[in-house]
């Protein structure tokens, strides 16, 4: 034991990974005795939008906590804290003296976008107008409302919204308001990719055009290299101790993080990379069908909402990605396979037995996760098991926790793993990735592949995650139209040219990195962006 990290040494970790030397001088704040310590601070710049990635539990809500001045951090003296006047001349001559200052003397107004958009309504009973009357306060509010497209939940009640829409509003909120220093932990869950963009779009405009200083915790690589200006990592042992990295560039600092190596620091912070495999996708040549659909349609009430379907084939151990704005119809193509809706045109002629994991994970039986999860098989805790679902979905710190006490990624994993246990012809998987971080996010994917090439089955998943997409799909469906009017969707076709039409609905390109080969959103109007547009290229596979 070393004597520094005081709750569980992480000295497994120090042994391959070499001790920071923050370590060694007084964190920025200690919560107390054994307590979670956080050593650095990000540093919030005028003009500019700065990322900070880091695994959950590493200390950015506490580090956000001091920057707003909700809390004065306390030098590591939990028993005796400092006043403002000590931390500033702690931080004398560094560049976070003079934003500090501004805390101190209340000159620095702040405004957040919370993690949890999920517990509003126990916190606002209302509707959507009521909670943004009184955030109007650039007189942007309207504009933002439209392009965020929530214009149609204005006179809705808080409780009443979907996840999606919550997060919208929530954004909305801090967006309309009247700050030097805007903090928004978490942008995409529940958002569309083009949701994600625009929100993109927005915070980078109010960064860049109206001169304000935007920090922004996001676990989607994609917008957060969309997004930021510069980028500062988190890492540590979580819920131990967490270290701030002075900021980076966007892509030396994505890198650096996937890589598990800090260059300037010359630091490993991760016994391995985190690999981006861009798989090959499977063959598709030869390939056995699990069902063969025809045309389809399906509409809902008096033809409020109508979705048309290509008919198609689903291949037997596929992957099959799917991809297309919210309220498209597409779990209702799912409910539709699954024979629990009838098609008004078109006859499937069988139905399969489908196991699916919702959009929005509910848990509210108090019983434990090792309970949960062994009533749904019998292979649970055989050897096969625990390799295969609990040790890549992380599983084994919360068996015993109850499912009503879980955090949004813990229940996430959980309902992951209850889908893949499930005995079923199909899987079906509603954004898997949402509320999981980078590490967990390769890890869950990594474990539905070898789910799906192990067991030879056929597993379909949604998600927005572009990086999430690219990795697990050998295929791809796309679906267009108008959210909440009209839908289609089209015959399942190759990543290349799905990502290709996909994306020109989106009018965004990719490319990819040259060290690691992940996917990365071109600037626009860059050279690339402009040449891919005419080579018609959206999604640069080479
Ligand atoms: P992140 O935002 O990166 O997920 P947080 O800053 O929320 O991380 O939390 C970092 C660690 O500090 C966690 O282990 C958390 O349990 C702990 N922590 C957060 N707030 C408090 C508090 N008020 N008292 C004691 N520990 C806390
Ligand atoms: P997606 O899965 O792409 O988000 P859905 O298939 O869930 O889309 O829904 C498509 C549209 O159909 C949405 O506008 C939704 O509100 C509407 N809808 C879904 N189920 C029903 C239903 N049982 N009755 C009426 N409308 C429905
Ligand atoms: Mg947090």
């Amino acid at each position: 034991k070393c004597g520094i990290c005081v709750v569980k040494c992480p000295f497994d970790a120090i042994e391959i990974l070499n001790l920071p030397q923050e370590l060694e001088e007084d964190p920025t704040h200690r919560y107390g005795q054994n307590a979670f310590a956080l050593y650095g601070l990000p540093i919030p710049e005028t003009g500019k939008v700065t990322g900070f990635l880091g695994p959950n539990g590493i200390g950015k809500s506490t580090a956000v906590h001091a920057l707003a001045g909700e809390m004065i951090p306390n030098l590591g003296r939990f028993d005796e804290p400092p006043d403002w006047d000590a931390v500033i001349d702690e931080y004398r001559g560094t560049e976070l003296q003079d934003y500090l200052v501004g805390v101190r003397d209340g000159d620095i107004t702040v405004a957040q976008k919370p993690q949890n958009v999920d517990q509003i309504p126990d916190q606002f009973d209302g509707t959507t107008s009521e909670l943004l009357a009184s955030t109007d306060e650039r007189g942007e509010l309207d504009d933002i409302v439209s392009r965020l497209g929530i214009d149609p939940v204005r006179d809705q009640a808080i409780e009443s919204l979907s996840g999606g829409e919550l997060q919208r509003v929530a954004l909305a909120a801090a967006l309309a308001r009247d700050a030097d220093f805007y903090f928004l932990d978490e942008v995409s869950p529940y958002l569309d990719i083009s949701q994600r963009v625009t929100a993109a779009r927005l915070i980078r405009e109010l960064a860049v055009e109206e001169d304000r200083a935007v920090l922004v915790v996001e676990h989607d690589l994609a917008i957060l290299d969309l997004l930021a200006d510069s980028l500062h990592i988190g890492y540590g042992q979580p819920s131990v101790f967490g270290v701030v990295t002075p900021p980076k560039s966007v892509r030396n600092g994505i890198n650096e993080y996937l890589e598990g190596y800090l260059t300037t620091e010359n630091m490993r912070i991760r016994p391995e990379a985190i690999e981006f495999e861009a798989h090959a996708p499977r063959p598709v040549e030869n390939a056995d069908v699990l069902v063969e659909y025809p045309d389809m349609a399906k509409s809902y009430g008096d033809g409020e909402f109508s979705l048309s379907v290509d008919g198609g084939e689903v291949h037997r151990n596929e992957v099959l990605g799917i991809v297309g704005p919210n309220g498209i119809g597409k779990s209702t193509f799912a409910k539709l396979l699954a024979g629990r809706l009838e098609p008004d045109e078109g006859d499937l002629g069988m139905d399969l037995d489908i196991a699916y994991k919702p959009q929005y994970v509910e848990a509210d039986e108090r019983v434990p996760v090792s309970a949960f999860l062994s009533g749904i098989t019998d292979e649970f805790g055989t050897s096969y098991w625990n390799t295969e679902i609990a040790q890549p979905l992380q599983l084994e710190r919360i068996m015993d926790q109850l499912l009503t006490e879980l955090s949004g990624g813990e229940r996430q994993r959980v309902a992951i793993a209850a889908t893949l246990s499930r005995d079923a012809d199909l899987y079906l998987l509603d954004e898997p990735s949402a509320h999981l971080d980078v590490e967990q996010r390769v890890l869950a994917t990594r474990a539905i592949r070898r789910f799906a090439e192990n067991r030879e089955t056929t597993v379909m998943v949604i998600d927005h995650d572009i990086y999430v997409v690219d990795l697990l799909a050998d295929r791809l469906m796309v679906f267009d139209g108008e959210p909440a009017q009209q839908g289609h969707a089209s015959t399942p076709q190759s990543m290349r040219s799905g990502m290709n039409e996909f994306l020109a609905n989106l009018d965004v390109t990719f490319r990819r990195d040259e060290r690691l080969g992940r996917p990365r959103i071109n600037k626009p109007g860059s050279q690339l962006d402009r040449q891919q547009k005419r080579d018609g290229e959206y999604y640069y596979t080479g």
